[in-house]
């Protein structure tokens, strides 16, 4: 009998003590973190750190999964909707359940695990939701929620004796006063406050997502990725020129500059550096060229500025786009 289960990891306090109520009774977590354009790309930075760091803290064993693809293809059109902005809770929860159900196998474990309290959230923690969540993503006895299983059916792990339920709880609410005493007798003192950290519930960033799932057919990770930063020009001829605000800005999107992209620097005075994308030829290079223009602090009468394209295949055209004077 495997005494293993997968918890689902966001980092905040719940799923910490998810793990560590199972933990206490002898069962062995794998904490699983999935990453996504608009949530836990700090962590994909460094994975192993990321992972030294949760051993570190909190003793807890943490792998980290990118679900990207997937979850931008569920984005366009979740079948539950969205929350107040672009957040698809629902489906983004039964997204996870059912990949972390795909994934008991080769982890060796018998069943999932979430750090989700009954009634504490208005839209994804009703129990009808839970319900829903379990049903959607093929998890019908596999899903144990221990901060609130008195609450819940048994599953399949608690009736086969993998879990003891007497263990387990039965938390429900809003209020956050039992999770706090728990976190206490587990001597965790330091923790991430709660719901931070998914830009999809971020007003003003979700407002950008959508503009570009509205406007481009297939937008990627990379899409998402450069949403995030700098400021943002979306042209009528479907372009999109962003800016950096910062030399941080300015280095990443640089770095995340692809093919077909066309970089823009001023080479004769300090500025900003400028990534315009899906432009389809140079009808709008006025209109970029004085978009960027505004943004060269003390530029020079002579103002250099310099557009160019990375890969050598775009590189050709290069000379078709030209160099501003
Ligand atoms: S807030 Fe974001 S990460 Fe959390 S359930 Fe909703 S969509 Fe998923």
């Amino acid at each position: 009998m495997k005494r293993r289960g997968l918890v689902l990891f966001s980092g905040g306090l719940d799923s910490i003590l998810a793990s560590k109520v199972l933990e206490a009774q002898g069962i062995e977590v794998i904490c699983i973190k999935f990453i996504t354009p608009f949530f836990g790309q700090r962590a994909l930075k460094d994975p192993e750190r990321e992972k030294a760091r949760v051993k570190e803290k909190y003793g807890l064993t943490l792998e980290l999964i990118d679900i990207s693809q997937e979850f931008i293809e569920m984005l366009h059109d979740p079948s539950h909707g969205y929350g107040k902005y672009l957040n698809p809770c629902l489906d983004c929860k039964i997204l996870m359940v059912r990949k972390a159900v795909s994934l008991l196998e080769d982890f060796g474990a018998s069943f999932v695990a979430t750090g989700e309290v009954i009634g504490q959230r208005p839209m994804s923690q009703r129990r009808d939701a839970m319900r829903i969540v379990e049903r959607d993503a093929c998890a019908d006895g596999l899903l144990l929620r221990p901060l609130c299983a008195k609450h819940m059916r048994p599953t399949k792990a608690e009736i086969e004796g993998i879990v003891d339920r007497s263990r387990l709880l039965g938390i429900s609410g809003r209020g956050r006063k039992e999770q706090m005493r728990l976190a206490e007798t587990f001597g965790i003192k330091d923790y991430p406050t709660p719901a931070g950290g998914c830009l999809l519930a971020d007003p003003i960033l979700s407002g950008r997502f959508k503009e570009i799932m509205d406007r481009y057919r297939d937008p990627d990770t990379n899409d998402f990725l450069l949403a995030q930063t700098g400021r943002h020009f979306f042209l009528e001829d479907g372009s999109w020129l962003v800016v950096g605000r910062n030399q941080g800005e300015n280095r990443q999107i640089e770095a995340l500059s692809r093919k077909d992209d066309i970089i823009i620097k001023a080479k004769n005075a300090p500025g900003p550096t400028a990534l315009w994308r899906n432009y389809k030829d140079k009808a709008s290079k006025e209109e970029v060229l004085a978009i960027f223009r505004r943004y060269v602090k003390k530029a020079p009468e002579d103002l250099c500025i310099v557009m160019n394209v990375l890969s050598a295949e775009a590189r050709e055209d290069d000379s078709n786009l030209g160099h501003e004077q």
